[in-house]
């Protein structure tokens, strides 16, 4: 791979070309620049541009410890941003929607950078449109399911109650992992809550085992919300609780998750107004490096 100065060129992510046309691509990424669902910090908006950022400093080459480089097995294009008017957020989920439906159109796999954590819904809204109801692996500090569904209210602690009154998700099929919130009336019972205790208490092989128990062979959307890492190693977040991950330990249970049925991924909520030394896009660059592998295989 030719390799430029991390600080030079256009940033796309991983310096994949920008597209708007996806035959024949394996992974489309796109960017939802959307925080008015946030119910503390704002900022999430500028999350997709900071995450492409960070990445330039990890494109050169085999991925450790994979030991090989995802992009030159998967044609891979950025499809930049979604587009709405800013002034109808309303309109965000529609256009999500229609964006992520034409990726799968197109037989490629979505990877999609919020933006807050309801950004999520219009894209599972896509993959159950294709798919059937999907299962879901879920990292988070919080649950998102709380009460409120059904009210046309635009929140992120619903994101995962609306997708269920929806009949998105196969509720059975789906894991939480890293959660250490509790709010009253939470919903998805369910669910599998694998809490931060739990995860610190567990290798993360026994972590992976649990998730692939619970998904089988399901089609799966990952959606990682960087506040699951904790705020020493995620600080650029709209929502931090401590007590969280360490991004070593998400990424180690990522590497044990190869050979699932993926159907999509995101990373939310990175806020980089409060990441002053880049860690959280990093993170969540690297995680989505880690995402492409995995849709890789091997
Ligand atoms: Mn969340
Ligand atoms: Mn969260």
């Amino acid at each position: 791979m030719e390799q430029r100065a991390s600080y030079s060129g256009h940033a796309t992510f991983m310096r994949r070309p920008a597209s708007g046309s996806w035959e024949g691509t394996d992974l489309v990424v796109a960017g939802v620049p959307f925080d008015v669902a946030t119910t503390n910090r704002p900022g999430a908006r500028f999350g997709p541009r900071a995450i492409r950022e960070q990445s330039l400093q990890l494109d050169w080459g085999p991925i450790w410890p994979w030991g090989f480089d995802p992009f030159e097995r998967l044609r891979v294009v950025d499809s930049g941003d979604v587009d709405w008017d800013w002034g109808r957020p309303q309109d965000m989920a529609p256009a999500v929607l229609g964006h992520v439906g034409r990726i799968l159109d197109a037989g490629a796999l979505p990877l999609v950078f919020g933006g807050d954590h309801y950004v999520t819904l219009p894209v599972l809204r896509a993959l159950a449109e294709r798919h059937g109801p999907v299962a879901l692996v879920h990292f988070d500090a919080h649950r998102d399911v709380e009460t409120g569904a059904g009210e046309g209210r635009i929140d992120h602690g619903i994101v995962f109650s609306e997708a269920l009154a929806e009949g998105l998700l196969v509720e059975e099929a789906c894991v939480q992992i890293g959660i250490r919130t509790v709010f009253e009336g939470e919903t998805g019972s369910a669910m599998t809550v694998l809490d931060a205790g739990r995860v610190h208490a567990m290798e993360p092989e026994e972590v992976a085992r649990t998730i692939r128990e619970v998904v089988g062979g399901r089609p799966v959307h990952v959606t990682f919300d960087i506040d699951c890492l904790d705020p020493a190693f995620a600080p650029g977040t709209g929502t931090p609780v401590p007590g969280g991950l360490s991004t070593h330990q998400a990424r180690s249970v990522l590497w044990r998750l190869r050979g699932l049925r993926f159907a999509g991924f995101d990373i939310m909520e990175v806020a980089p107004a409060y990441d002053p030394a880049g860690i959280t896009a990093l993170a969540a660059a690297t995680l989505a490096v880690d995402f492409c592998c995995l849709a890789a295989g091997e």
